[in-house]
């Protein structure tokens, strides 16, 4: 049988484009001088307005969804509606129908220049988890630690291990990042106040929740997809000598809070869906509710790029992908709610780093220099073991065919000293 051609766009896509006729992520943005965000889907360099086509009565049974400048209504909206509105974009941005194709005036209003418009947070954040999840970066950090023969916690093949993060400090790429302040604790003597010293980014992506579940009620692990509405790149921030003075015995704290870098378009999981794969083995076998389809993993290249303060390029120090998470984000949603937590749409639920087994997968420069023992090379002559002020971490994500490629864009920051 011929595969059937892919759908074409009525607009010029570049190749390449991390946003062809097939991604239609969402997100918010603003115009120069609006002061409420609209809502809005990427395609190629363009954002297509849904707030003002929705109100223009061309997304159908669509009903006040994208009206409010967050995405949480959409989101809680499920899945139905979330495939409804994705087919009517395609059809009203397909090569074969002529409703926006030929409306230039309709095209002015609705088509505006990705480069033009300032993204926003896509959602009212209410809670963010991150989890911790692969299994290469829990036994790198286990490793630094603890060494290699108690590298793993006896509870980590058992579930998808969690702390509960800071929704209010979640920026959107492009946001400076403040270097953070705090205790540290040399090697002899009293702790000090100060600007932390190891300062690092976290390789990870996250899942937005769409609809929640009451109270009580867990959300068992065949529903999960269900509540899953889309996922974002994150970079978790991480101050490693404010977090290695505090984190016992209740886990990550100021270490962490005090920024987390999200990329501007939630690719949804239909988009994700020619991306699907086989995650690593789960041995032992999870509990009852956490087995499940083993076919829950994505193909998703990923890439960290540091620009330091005078650097034009980024230069690449790592490389690795989303298929290496050892839990799964069914696991995670499943795992998060057996007790009756309650999730709401917008909630934020992250992977953890994810690195690969090979040094140069590594998700984070505490893994990549080895907990400062050895420099990580960047172009150009320069290193670097953690991150200075001035630099610029960018994190990058897509998913390739033949015919198109499925991209996050990226969500970068840069480093502003300490106050
Ligand atoms: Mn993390």
């Amino acid at each position: 049988m011929p595969t059937p051609s892919p759908l074409k766009c009525f607009l010029d896509i570049p190749k390449n484009s991390d946003f062809p006729i097939q991604n239609l992520p969402f997100g918010a943005f603003k115009r120069p001088g609006d002061s409420e965000p609209h809502l809005g889907t990427a395609i190629g360099d363009w954002v297509l307005d849904l707030t003002i086509l929705e109100s223009s009565g061309l997304l159908l049974n669509s009903d006040f969804l994208f009206q409010g400048g967050t995405l949480n209504q959409f989101m809680a909206a499920g899945k139905l509606s979330w495939r409804a509105v994705r087919d009517r974009l395609q059809e009203l941005l397909s090569a074969s129908t002529p409703t926006l194709r030929d409306d230039s005036a309709l095209q002015e209003r609705i088509l505006l220049p990705r480069a033009g418009v300032i993204m926003s947070l896509p959602a009212s954040i209410g809670d963010y988890t991150d989890f911790y999840s692969s299994r290469e970066h829990a036994t790198n950090v286990g490793t630094m630690f603890r060494g290699k023969e108690n590298a793993l916690m006896p509870n980590w093949l058992h579930l998808p291990v969690g702390y509960h993060g800071r929704a209010s400090s979640i920026v959107i790429s492009g946001t400076d990042v403040r270097r953070p302040n705090g205790q540290l604790k040399p090697e002899e003597g009293a702790p000090v106040y100060g600007p932390s010293r190891l300062l690092d980014f976290e390789l990870e992506m996250g899942f937005f929740i769409g609809p929640g579940n009451e109270l009580g009620t867990p959300i068992p692990l065949r529903s999960a997809p269900d509540h899953i509405f889309g996922m974002v790149l994150v970079n978790d921030w991480s101050a490693r000598d404010i977090q290695k003075w505090e984190y016992v015995p209740l886990g990550p704290f100021l270490g962490k809070s005090f920024a987390t870098t999200i990329s501007p378009w939630i690719v949804t999981m239909d988009a994700l869906e020619p991306f699907r794969c086989t995650g690593p083995e789960q041995d032992p076998a999870p509990l009852p509710y956490l087995k499940g389809d083993c076919e829950a993993s994505y193909d998703i290249k990923l890439e960290v790029g540091i620009r330091p303060a005078e650097a034009s390029d980024v230069s690449i120090v790592s490389r690795s992908n989303f298929r290496y998470m050892y839990w799964t984000i069914c696991q995670q949603l499943a795992h998060h709610t057996v007790n009756g937590c309650n999730m709401q749409p917008g909630d934020l639920l992250a992977s953890g780093t994810i690195s690969g087994s090979d040094p140069g997968s590594f998700g984070s420069m505490l893994e990549l220099s080895w907990k400062g023992s050895k420099a990580v090379p960047l172009d150009h002559g320069e290193e670097r073991k953690f991150i200075q002020d001035g630099d610029t971490v960018v994190l990058r994500g897509w998913c390739e065919s033949e015919h198109f490629r499925i991209g996050f864009g990226e969500a970068s920051g840069l480093v502003l000293p300490a106050i």
